[in-house]
C-alpha cells in the first residue's frame, strides 16, 4: 500500500516556525516514499480553537510550499479533514474500550487530584492508582463526566522511531499513568482522537515534534485494545521555546503569519536554527 502521512495543526494559535520545520519534514518524509499527505485540523478542543486560526494555517502550510493530495474536493483543491465533526465516532470508540473494560469515568477533579497529591513523571502529573474506579456508576449523561484509560502498569511499550533512528520504550503506571480519552467538557481527548483519526483514514506515518514522544506510548495502547495496524513513529525536534524567543527578539516575531507578512527569509531562519536539513 502507498505510504500516507497526515499533516495535523491544532488551530489554537498562530503556527511559528517551529511548526514550519515539523511539517516540511512530514512532506520531505511522505515524498521521499512517494505517498500521499493529508491535511487534518485537529480542532477536538472547541474552546480553543479559531476559524482565524484554521485560515491562517491553511495560508501558512501553502506559503511554505506543502500540499496535500486528499481530503474533501473544493472544486480542484483539497480541503482538510476536521476533527470536530467526528464526536459522534470518538463515543463509539470510547464505548468499545468501556466493554473492554479498558476505561472508567473518572469524576476526580482537578482539586481533589491536588489535595490527594500525585507523583510527576516526566513533568505531567500521574493518576494515583487510588483514585481509580472511584465512580461507583456511570452518570445519566456518560458525556458529562471524564473518562480515563485504565493503563496496564508495567507493561512496556516500544517502538522504533524513524527520525530518532532507536528503539523507544516506556513503562505504564512509572512513566504515565491512566489518562483521559474524554474530557467531562465534552469532548474527545488529543490522545483518543489522533489515534481513531490515524486509524480511520489509514495513516501509516505519523511525523510529528519529539514532544509528543509520550504520547506515543499512550497511543500505542489504544491501537493494541483493538489489534489496529500501528503506523510507523518519527519524532523530530522542536525549536526549544527559549530560542524561539532569542530568534522572535533578534528577528521579529516568530509566528509565521508575521514573518511572511514582514518579508523575513524563513528558510534562512530555520537554518540558524539548525534546522535547515527539512529544506534538503
Ligand atoms: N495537533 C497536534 C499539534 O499541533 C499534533 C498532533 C500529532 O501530530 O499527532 O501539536
Amino acid at each position: 500500500m502507498k505510504a500516507r502521512g497526515r499533516l495535523a495543526p491544532t488551530p489554537s494559535g498562530e503556527l511559528h516556525l517551529g511548526h514550519a520545520a515539523s511539517f516540511l519534514r512530514v512532506q520531505q518524509s511522505i515524498r521521499e516514499k512517494n505517498g500521499t499527505l493529508i491535511l487534518r485540523i485537529e480542532d477536538v478542543d472547541r474552546l480553543r480553537c479559531k476559524q482565524e486560526f484554521v485560515d491562517s494555517s491553511i495560508e501558512a502550510l501553502k506559503a511554505l510550499g506543502i500540499t496535500w493530495e486528499e481530503g474533501p474536493d473544493l472544486g480542484g483543491d483539497f480541503g482538510p479533514y476536521v476533527q470536530s465533526e467526528k464526536t459522534a465516532r470518538y463515543k463509539e470508540i470510547i464505548l468499545k474500550l468501556r466493554d473492554l473494560n479498558l476505561v472508567y469515568p473518572c469524576p476526580v477533579s482537578r482539586r481533589q487530584l491536588r489535595e490527594h497529591g500525585f507523583d510527576l513523571a516526566h513533568g505531567e502529573a500521574l493518576f494515583p492508582k487510588e483514585l481509580r474506579d472511584s465512580c461507583d456508576q456511570i452518570p445519566e449523561d456518560p458525556w458529562s463526566i471524564n473518562w480515563r484509560f485504565r493503563v496496564p502498569d508495567g507493561l512496556k511499550l516500544s517502538f522504533y522511531d524513524q527520525e530518532l533512528q532507536k528503539e523507544i520504550t516506556f513503562e505504564a503506571g512509572i512513566d504515565f499513568g491512566d489518562f483521559i480519552v474524554w474530557r467531562r467538557d465534552g469532548m474527545a481527548s488529543y490522545e483518543l482522537s489522533v489515534v481513531v483519526d490515524d486509524h480511520d483514514m489509514k495513516i501509516s506515518e505519523v511525523v510529528r515534534g519529539e514532544d509528543l514522544l509520550l504520547s506515543t506510548a499512550r497511543q500505542l495502547l489504544i491501537y493494541r485494545s483493538f489489534g489496529w495496524d500501528e503506523p510507523q513513529f518519527g519524532h523530530c525536534p522542536i525549536l526549544k521555546d527559549g530560542e524561539g524567543e532569542k530568534l522572535a527578539k533578534t528577528r521579529g516575531s516568530r509566528s509565521l503569519k508575521s514573518i511572511f507578512s514582514e518579508g523575513r527569509d524563513w528558510r534562512q531562519m530555520l537554518k540558524d536554527c539548525g534546522l535547515g536539513k527539512v529544506l534538503d
